[in-house]
């Protein structure tokens, strides 16, 4: 299976546009040792012809441009993607849609509630399925095992499932419209698996790390982790208020309940933080976070990573 990191960094991407925090600051002015990065997105495909999206990021179009493979090859209208799975209906998470309008057959896989929200309650991903030809939306159940199928319905030989994690709708969705959908169906973590068995778990947005989640990562050969937050009250330490990270849904990579503790344990997979907030301090590669993250045998993601998933031992 291969693997494109088009994007790496959380909404707002980094440097963000509206934020001067030491990060953003740094990097804007060449003193931070780092990498600017766009909001977090990934590719995978079983050939390196045929592509899937995992989300669709608000800044797609620029990173398809930024890479080779996803560009079209032959015809005047074609492309290398096949379509995108989503594992939750966020604004970071799905806006990259609406720039796939252009008439390409596409094919979708979400749960039946982040469907609903998109296509019933949010009018202008109609332009989606204006054309019989255009979008195939195939609902999936969380647990349940689906097959990735190429835009012509031919099976990529990819195999996903999702597993339910966060019970939270994004703010846009009203309470009514909320308490009509399966809260299970809200944020998922998906599991790609190759023919050969080879095993990607992608989880940007991760609320909490209990057994039953240890369980399953250790047997992926790779984690795409949300590396968010650094600590719990990053935000608020730098705005002066706001949420924690927990509150919105991400665990911290600090302190004791921390992913980087928690996940020590896993011995079998790579592991990778992606979906990096811009004032995560392990972006500053000359600070002391970078260096505990890389000692503790992390990697952090870079926008244009590519690399192939080989079946573990
Ligand atoms: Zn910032």
């Amino acid at each position: 299976m291969w693997v494109q990191i088009l994007g790496s960094a959380a909404g707002g991407g980094f440097p963000q546009w509206n934020c001067a925090c030491p990060n953003c600051r740094g990097l804007r002015a060449g003193t931070l040792r780092g990498k600017s990065r766009t909001q977090t997105q990934v590719a995978i495909s079983s050939d390196s012809r045929s592509w899937f999206l995992l989300g669709a990021s608000p800044d797609l179009r620029a990173q398809i441009e930024a890479t080779q493979e996803l560009q079209p090859h032959e015809g005047v209208r074609q492309s290398p993607i096949a379509g995108a799975l989503l594992a939750n209906a966020d604004l970071d998470h799905i806006l990259g849609l609406l720039l796939l309008r252009e008439l390409q057959p596409l094919r979708v896989y979400s749960t039946t509630s982040v469907r609903g929200i998109l296509l019933e309650n949010n009018s202008m991903f109609g332009m989606l399925q204006r054309a019989p030809s255009q979008l195939t939306w195939t609902d999936f159940a969380p647990g349940a095992t689906f097959p990735l199928l190429k835009a012509a319905g031919e099976d990529s030989g990819l195999r996903c499932r999702g597993l339910s994690l966060g019970m939270h709708f994004p703010a846009y969705v009203s309470p009514t419209r909320q308490s009509e959908l399966i809260a299970g169906e809200a944020s998922l973590v998906l599991i790609v698996e190759s023919r050969s068995g080879s095993r990607l778990a992608y989880l940007p947005a991760v609320p909490r790390i209990d057994d039953m989640l240890l369980d399953e990562l250790d047997s992926a050969d790779v984690l795409l982790f949300d590396g968010t937050f650094w600590s719990d009250d990053e935000l608020i330490l730098i705005q002066g208020s706001g949420a924690t990270a927990r509150q919105m849904g991400h665990v911290p990579l600090s302190s004791d309940e921390g992913s980087l503790r928690k996940l020590a344990q896993l011995r079998r997979p790579r592991k990778i933080y992606i979906h990096i907030n811009n004032t995560n301090p392990m972006l500053n590669e000359a600070g002391p976070e970078y260096g505990q993250v890389r000692e503790s045998g992390w990697e952090i993601a870079e926008d244009g990573w590519r690399f192939e998933i080989q079946k573990g031992p």
